[in-house]
């Protein structure tokens, strides 16, 4: 972990981009809300092969127009040059200056990968196309990327887009801790040095979070499954083990040298200003 120590440690929050004008409203009063706790930049989740693409641009213009720092994800997948680097552009002329870049997912039914087949191939593509205007964010997998053949191989592969220009990562959400800390020793076993920020999914409805664990390969802990389990349909119950849980383990990264924590808001106001002041950020 000690690489990790020397950076200056950096919080920020993820949003999806709203479907309806409900959402979107309720997307505004969260932003404003969340604002208050000066995070440095503010993320807008990208659909990879179409799904809410200008939802996310929208979204992002939205947020620079605010004055607070927007960081747009961009996915590959099923995409073409041309079409990256037309969104590129259109970031650029509206101030953008971070950029998670990403594979993606191909949506079901979709069959043709795109130009761009992984991640470092889009953060080569972006540093090629516009040097160093980005500060590029890469995610990160402290549980093993669910395709990757072994640890090994997803650790080299991992540090290939290091080495094509990522300036950070952040992890895909975890609940233990020691995968984390493994992690950020095997990077350092291997000489990738990045700030690797923790992704901290709040916990207020267990059955979604059985459902999108399943699909990304997040392990829920058997003792706290268990517990969320025997809480039933008592959301109170639920949402308070939860931020118990959560604080705790955003208390033991940052302790231990997290270089700062990335949270999944899943655009609610509460959940994440609840573990924000918990932690004292
Ligand atoms: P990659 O780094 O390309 O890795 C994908 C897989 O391929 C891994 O198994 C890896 O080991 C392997 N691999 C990588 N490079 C190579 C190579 N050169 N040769 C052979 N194998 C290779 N999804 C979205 O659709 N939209 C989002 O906005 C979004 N945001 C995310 C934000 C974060 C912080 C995280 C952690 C994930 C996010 N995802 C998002 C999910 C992500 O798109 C999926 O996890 C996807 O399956 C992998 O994307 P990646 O960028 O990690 O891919």
């Amino acid at each position: 972990m000690n690489t990790q120590k020397k950076y200056t440690k950096s919080y920020s929050c993820e949003f999806f981009p709203p479907k309806t004008e409900k959402g979107a409203e309720n997307l505004r009063a969260t932003l404003t809300e969340l604002a208050l706790l000066k995070p440095a930049y503010f993320s807008v989740t990208f659909g990879a092969g179409g799904s809410t693409q200008e939802g996310t641009y929208d979204t992002v213009k939205e947020i620079q127009e605010k004055g607070y720092n927007a960081a747009p994800h961009l996915s590959c997948v099923g995409s073409t040059k041309e079409n990256i680097r037309k969104l590129l552009q259109s970031y650029i002329a509206i101030g953008v200056k971070r950029i998670v870049a990403l594979r993606g997912d191909m949506p079901s039914g979709m069959r043709d990968m795109g130009e761009l087949r992984y991640a470092n191939e889009l953060v080569a593509f972006i540093r090629s196309e516009t040097g160093d205007h980005f500060h590029i964010e890469v995610a990160a997998y402290p549980e093993i990327h669910p395709q990757a053949p072994n640890a090994r191989k997803d650790l080299e592969n991992f540090a290939r887009k290091v080495k094509a220009g990522a300036n950070a990562a952040i992890t895909q959400y975890f609940y233990n801790s020691d995968a984390y800390f493994r992690f950020v020793d095997d990077c350092e076993s291997v000489g990738v040095d990045l700030p690797i920020i923790p992704g901290i999914m709040p916990i207020t409805n267990y059955s979604q979070l059985a459902r999108f664990s399943d699909m990304c390969g997040a392990e829920i802990p058997r003792w706290m499954r268990k517990r969320l389990e025997a809480y039933g349909d008592d959301k109170e119950s639920i949402v308070a083990f939860g931020e118990e849980v959560v604080t705790e383990l955003g208390r033991k990264l940052l302790d231990n040298g997290a270089p700062g924590l990335h949270f999944y808001t899943m655009n609610q106001t509460g959940p994440t200003t609840a573990l924000w002041k918990n932690l004292g950020l």
